[in-house]
């Protein structure tokens, strides 16, 4: 049976250079480098005041206690790495789990190298340069998503860092309430100092306020920050300073308000519900189709909410799905924002967030489709391609770098579209800012309007180094996410031979058609019409692509895979019945359980590589290993 025709295979050299790889083979490299920067880090400190005693003597590490003591930490050293032997080997092309594979060296490297150094990014006093690093990735993030920063513009974007995409979602629902609720608090304001800053704010009830635009709300707070007669009346009238229950009964339908997002959306959003006080009940959740949020519910959901006069703070749409990396259509999205009643636009692109890298040419323009489809058998679709293009739309935007950054852990990203948001979030009031100079340092200062305080600058020189070595374009950092979906493109054209090799034994399905680079694959015995038979077979295969925590040996399974179940619940009435007809199953009632199905994230660069000489890929090696598997729990 022929095989499939494959993408065309970037050249492998241009990224080699950038890893440590999976064989540690450019261990010399890295071992340079580090030493180097390491040796360079000690001269630092003894040129500094170098006339100086030392207050460790040379003489005292000759001392037998000493020594015992240096023997005690160097055992517990030795012995955490060979503890660290258990860990999951992330850095191999037979690890397709989790979102975590091998890490770019620059930022690797830089990490290690800076946190000799320790700045804390949460003051340029604490941190001098690495806070103008964190300033630098946060501004090239924002233009890589298509957001403008000119700071002599309105409106400026501006990023920082966070120590992940919970954190960004965390500050994305706590400026979205800030921005929200602010106009409400500033008529406040107005009417107890008889200072009406705008004639239309004195005859606007709540209800209109809490549907303004963001730019209008935005506009209005801006000023009133900067109006010393007003600013102790606003700052006493506002939700930040009242809490969410006094606010409420000063405008009761607050208690109202709710968030929308799609079914799909990443946890974290019930967490961010539950710590700023709008309670979980509060999140509505829009159903599903094909893996993305259906804009026709989204529409109805909204409408519905209108009528039953429940104000929506704030709508999520998700770039890149944690489950199956699907994209929501961003730009019908946008479109429901433009209407009427507007609400905080955020996309949670914690996973899709380095993607438009792809669209990118070098001079910040958006590839066309054509342009990119040649690189590529499927991707990008024109729904990927058209809400690429919306996220310049949303308020505010959530990226990872630490999972396609390819950057150690600890690294998130929060971008808003309209600096001005962080004003509400400052600890100082505006007023006394009094230059455009003063303005830029402030915004610069990410530790002071940030939800965390103390933030590793390390992190913020990783992130930095990856883009200044590997730009956010296509020419660039694209090279390595094109081999990612390159990758997931070659597993998915190799889903029809495996169902035709598997036939009469198992039914084969990818229930959601991938839009990047994540892939499911659910299985079925023939004959089988039971979801919860079905399931159960899946997850023995899954069992064999599993890291097991309590298994010592570790690292000795050929491929590590990783797994998610679908509730049936959170999808478009006619969804099972297509997951269904798919897997040749029978589901009884709508709300019977979830799909259980394998996960595969296809981010090491080395998949379509061979792993030995011959044409064969080692994505063709784990579709062979998958149906040897998938034959052996049949017999
Ligand atoms: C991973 C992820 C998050 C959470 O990010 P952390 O860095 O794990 O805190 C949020 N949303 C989406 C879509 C994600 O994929």
């Amino acid at each position: 049976m022929p095989q499939p025709p494959k993408s065309s295979t970037p050249d492998v050299s241009t990224l080699a250079p950038y890893f440590l790889g999976a064989f540690g083979e450019n261990n010399d490299l890295f071992e340079q480098v580090l030493v180097e920067l390491v040796r360079d880090h000690v001269y630092w400190r003894r040129n500094f005041h170098p006339d100086d005693t030392p207050p460790i003597s040379t003489a005292a590490q000759f001392d037998p206690a000493y020594q015992a003591r240096v023997a005690g930490m160097k055992r517990e050293l030795h012995r955490l790495a060979a503890q660290l032997k258990r860990s999951v080997p992330t850095f191999h092309p037979r690890y397709i789990g989790h979102m975590m594979s091998d890490l770019l060296l620059p930022g690797l490297i830089a990490q290690l190298v800076t946190t000799l150094y320790n700045p804390n990014n949460i003051v340029e006093e604490a941190a001098p340069v690495t806070l103008a690093l964190e300033h630098e990735a946060g501004q090239q993030l924002c233009r890589m998503v298509g957001y403008a920063t000119d700071g002599t513009q309105v409106p400026c974007a501006s990023g920082h860092l966070t120590s992940g995409g919970t954190l960004a979602n965390d500050e994305a629902l706590f400026l979205a309430r800030a921005v929200k609720l602010a106009p409400l608090a500033v008529r406040e304001a107005c009417r107890v100092t008889n200072v009406w800053l705008e004639p239309t704010l004195e005859d606007a009830d709540d209800w209109t306020l809490l549907g303004w635009p963001t730019a209008r709300s935005l506009a209005l707070v801006h000023r009133a920050l900067r109006a010393p007669e007003l600013v102790a009346a606003l700052q006493a009238a506002r939700v930040e300073t009242l809490g969410l229950v006094r606010f409420a009964e000063a405008h009761p339908l607050t208690s109202r308000l709710v968030v929308v997002a799609p079914a799909s959306a990443h946890y974290s959003w019930g967490k961010a519900m539950r710590l700023l006080g709008f309670g979980e009940a509060q999140l509505v959740l829009v159903p599903t189709r094909e893996g993305r949020m259906d804009v026709g519910a989204l529409e109805d959901t909204l409408q519905r909410l209108e009528a039953e006069r429940r104000p929506v703070l704030a709508v999520v749409g998700v770039y890149g799905t944690t489950e199956f990396g699907s994209f929501d259509e961003l730009h019908r999205v946008a479109a429901l924002k433009r209407q009427e009643r507007s609400f905080w636009f955020h996309v949670d692109a914690a996973w899709g967030g380095y993607l438009p890298s792809l669209f990118r040419e070098a001079d910040g323009s958006l590839r066309s489709k054509e342009a990119m489809a040649t690189t590529f058998r499927h991707f990008p679709s024109e729904r990927v391609h058209r809400s690429t293009a919306a996220l310049a739309e949303a308020d505010s935007i959530t990226v990872d770098p630490h999972k396609l950054g390819y950057v150690p852990y600890g690294a998130g990203a929060f971008l808003c579209r309209d600096r001005r948001a962080f004003e509400l979030a400052m600890q100082q009031v505006a007023y006394v800012f009094a230059t455009a100079a003063d303005d830029e340092a402030r915004y610069r200062n990410a530790g002071r309007y940030s939800l965390e305080g103390s933030r590793p600058g390390a992190a913020a020189a990783a992130v930095a180094l990856n883009h200044r070595v590997l730009p956010l374009d296509h020419a660039h950092y694209g090279q390595l996410l094109t081999r990612s979906v390159q990758a997931c493109e070659s597993l998915y054209d190799q889903v029809p031979v495996l169902r035709e090799h598997l036939a009469g034994l198992a039914h084969v399905a990818v229930p959601f058609e991938p839009d990047c680079n994540v892939l499911g694959l659910a299985f079925n015995p023939v004959g089988n019409r039971s979801l919860s038979v079905a399931n159960a077979f899946t997850r023995k295969v899954f069992e064999a692509l599993a890291v097991h925590p309590a298994d010592q040996s570790g690292g000795e399974a050929a491929f590590f895979g990783s797994c998610t179940t679908v509730p049936l619940k959170h999808l478009e009435r006619s969804e099972p019945g297509r997951l269904a007809g798919a897997l040749e199953l029978e589901l009884e009632a709508p709300d019977a359980g979830g799909l259980f199905m394998l996960r595969h994230t296809l981010m090491n660069p080395w998949l379509l590589a061979s792993p030995d000489d011959s044409p064969r890929t080692w994505v063709d090696a784990y579709v062979t290993h998958l149906e040897s598997l998938v034959r052996s729990l049949l017999r």
